[in-house]
């Protein structure tokens, strides 16, 4: 009979772990629950679950190339360790404001007078809305009234900021006598109008809106949320003329040309750069919103300035079609995905993987976070006989992609080409984990 084997301690166990890479704190409190629950051989597997949920770079072999749970728009962007000028005039050697340095680049980007940054959209509109309109009404059209992402509820946001909702027209049709009534009403003080991009539905038939032309020519300031942050409908930055799926979409030049008093998008749909709230229009009503206190909780940090100047200046250099990931993919023609899918197929017939079960398929990949809604772009992809998802993401730097009816489907749109080696380690581990 041999005696029963005493579990390890605690900080034995936590150094076996050592090549998880993880901290040893968290080890130690990986190797003591793994231990407390009677079950020593679990600790791998907990501290590979915990390495799981750290934040990792994945492919997106999803076919959505701003997917939401994926941080929408993929950026590169790098930053030195040097302090830097976030709220410091060079010129003068005084202190300046943060909201300088992008805000007359994104002014010139939308041809707006004046513009400010806040951390993501949904802060933008609560600003605009605080700030122009508190105590005050705020006709909007019932067709209008959207919620978007979940927890973004346009009814919610004008609560929270403290301004009232006046709901007009009808689900299908608004008109400008609708808004006009409500100004009139007496027991309104309309403080302006809000436009706001339903983004993620669509509504079809006897529908009728009124543009934002037709809006500016009441006796109020017009407001124009337009969500995805495309800078202009031209799509000057692409070669020839702007592609199908983006007809619809409203887009910042065009909004404020059109008579838009002030404008809210967000930095990381369409434009392609981080996560942000950009606020452009008149510089008497941006300079209100600046000066709102809630402009100081809402303002982001050096980062992401950096990141939406480095965003601006590509856009202005015209560098827009190569240099930013989310118009890169935009800009793949269907024929370099097909070679792209045949260069990976190979590659994974080199390796001596069994590809007979690997097709190359015409797809359809979405723009994603809730812009264009309904409208697919062409593209080509792999699809792989069984249901592989879990295995792609178990692979080091996993890969997602989407499954049905037992097949597994790879969009190669949100691919970089520099990632082929990737899906290939990928695939051959999962079809060999298969076999
Ligand atoms: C996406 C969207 C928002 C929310 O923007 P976030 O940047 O996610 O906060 C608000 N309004 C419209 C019209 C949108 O499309």
């Amino acid at each position: 009979m041999t005696a029963p084997q005493r579990p390890p301690s605690v900080d034995t166990l936590a150094r076996s772990l050592k090549t998880t890479g993880l901290p040893h704190p968290i080890l130690v409190e990986i190797a003591r629950a793994a231990i407390d629950a009677g079950d020593v051989d679990s600790a791998p597997a907990r501290a590979d679950a915990f390495s799981r949920s750290l934040l990792t770079d994945v492919v997106n072999a999803t076919g959505v190339l701003l997917h939401t749970n994926l941080g929408r728009a993929p950026l590169a962007h790098r930053q030195s360790a040097h302090a830097q000028t976030v709220e410091f005039d060079l010129s003068t050697g005084e202190r300046g404001s943060r909201q300088t340095a992008v805000g007359q680049l994104f002014a010139k980007l939308c041809g707006a007078e004046d513009a400010m940054v806040v951390n993501n959209n949904a802060a933008a509109v609560l600003l605009v809305l605080a700030a122009l309109a508190a105590g005050r009404d705020v006709p909007v059209s019932r067709g209008e009234s959207v919620e978007i992402g979940g927890s973004f509820r346009v009814p919610e946001v004008m609560a929270q900021s403290g301004c009232r909702l006046v709901d007009v027209g009808t689900t299908n049709r608004t008109r400008r006598s609708d808004y006009e009534q409500a100004i009139a009403r007496a027991d309104t003080d309309v403080a302006m109008v809000m436009k706001v991009h339903p983004s993620n539905y669509r509504v079809d038939g006897f529908v009728e809106e009124t543009t934002i032309a037709e809006l500016a020519t009441l006796d109020v300031p017009v407001m124009a949320d337009i969500g995805s942050g495309l800078l202009d409908a031209n799509v000057p930055w692409l070669n020839g003329a702007p592609p199908a799926w983006l007809a619809g979409e409203p887009a910042a030049v065009q909004a404020i040309a059109d008579g838009a008093d002030i404008i809210t998008f967000s930095g990381d749909k369409l434009l392609g750069g981080p996560q942000a709230g950009i606020i452009a229009g008149s510089a008497e009503l941006v300079g209100r919103c600046k000066r709102h206190p809630l402009a100081r909780a809402l303002r982001p940090g050096g980062l992401v300035l950096r990141a939406l100047q480095d965003t601006a200046l590509t856009y202005l250099d015209k560098r827009a079609a190569t240099d930013i990931a989310f118009w890169r993919m935009v800009d793949r023609s269907p024929a370099s995905l097909q070679a792209d899918a045949e260069s990976i197929v190979a590659m994974l017939a080199e390796r001596g993987i069994d590809v007979s079960n690997v097709r190359i398929e015409p797809m359809a990949a979405l723009p994603g976070a809730g812009s264009a809604p309904g409208v697919t772009m062409p593209s080509v992809g792999l699809v792989v006989d069984g249901d592989h998802l879990r295995s792609l993401r178990r692979y080091s730097t996993p890969v997602i992609a989407r499954s049905r009816d037992q097949q597994t489907f790879l969009d190669l749109r949100a691919v970089e080409p520099g990632d082929h080696g990737i899906v290939v380690a990928a695939l051959a581990e999962a079809l060999a984990a298969a076999s």
